[in-house]
Order: C-alpha cells, then structure tokens, then sequence
C-alpha cells in the first residue's frame, strides 16, 4: 500500500471546495490517514517547492501558498501517488481533461486548487515535512 501528499490550495480552500475534494478522495476509496487544515510556514514552503527554487514564479508561488490555509492530506491506497496526480490533471488547468480536479475548478497554473507527491521519493519527504509521524493513523 503506498502512501502520498496532497493538499488543497490556499485558492480551493478560500472558494469551499475542501469538502467536494475530501469527497472525491473519498469515492475513489483513498484512505485519509492524515487530515488537518493549517498556515505554511514560509520556511516549509519554500523547502517543499524547492527544486522551483531558481524558477521565476518561485517568488510567486510562495507568497500564494503561504498566503492562507491549506488542507494537507495524507493518503493511502493502492497506486496513490500516479492515482491521486491523475485524480487532479494536468499543472495547466488549459490542458487538463475534464473530469479532474483542475479542469473543473481551476482557470490559471498559478492557482490551480491541489497539490500531489510526484514520487515515491517527494511523498515521502513531503510527508515527512507535513505530519510528525504520530499524527498518521
Ligand atoms: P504541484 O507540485 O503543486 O502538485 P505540479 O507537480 O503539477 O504541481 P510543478 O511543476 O511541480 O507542477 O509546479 C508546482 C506548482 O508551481 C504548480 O502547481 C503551479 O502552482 C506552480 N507553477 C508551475 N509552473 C508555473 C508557471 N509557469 N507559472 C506560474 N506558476 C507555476
Ligand atoms: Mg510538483
């Protein structure tokens, strides 16, 4: 079984739509195994994005994510990781297929609603960075 980080947005959670996301993670039969809204510090958003480090919208992306709660998520369930990053679709809502998080809630890359582990290396670090161990059931 194979575990993962997602999180909704600053942007999803400021429109509502943690409950329409928890609800899709649900009904795909993920099992939420570590749930909590909270403020990122700056330091921890910048050491979670940080291979955008040298990118120009680094700056940006920072500010956005700092910039009000978030819902980070643990997940589990089989093939989590590619499972839940195709639950969300493309980084550009534009190209995402409908269906999927981001084409249905998200105009713009910037603010695109949720975040997902690309690997099982990211999950686990991002996990590690999200939750004290004791905090996953
Ligand atoms: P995430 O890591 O948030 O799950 P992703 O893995 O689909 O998204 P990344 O390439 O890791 O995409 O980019 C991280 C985030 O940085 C994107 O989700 C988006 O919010 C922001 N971002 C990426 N590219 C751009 C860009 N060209 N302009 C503005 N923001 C961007
Ligand atoms: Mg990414």
């Amino acid at each position: 079984m194979e575990r993962t980080f997602a999180m909704i947005k600053p942007d999803g959670v400021r429109r509502g739509l943690t409950p329409e996301i928890l609800k899709r993670i649900q009904q795909k039969g993920y099992r939420i195994v570590g749930l909590k809204q909270m403020l990122i510090p700056r330091e921890v958003a910048e050491n979670h994005y940080g291979e955008h480090r040298e990118r120009p919208f680094f700056g940006e992306l920072v500010d956005f994510i700092t910039g009000g709660p978030v819902v980070a998520i643990a997940l589990e369930g089989e093939n989590a990781i590619t499972g839940w990053r195709a639950m969300m679709g493309a980084t550009n809502p534009a190209n995402a297929v409908p269906g999927t998080i981001r084409a249905d809630f998200a105009t713009t890359t910037g603010e695109n609603v949720t975040h997902g582990s690309d690997s099982p290396e990211s999950a686990a670090r991002e996990l590690g960075l999200f939750f004290a161990e004791g905090e996953l059931l």
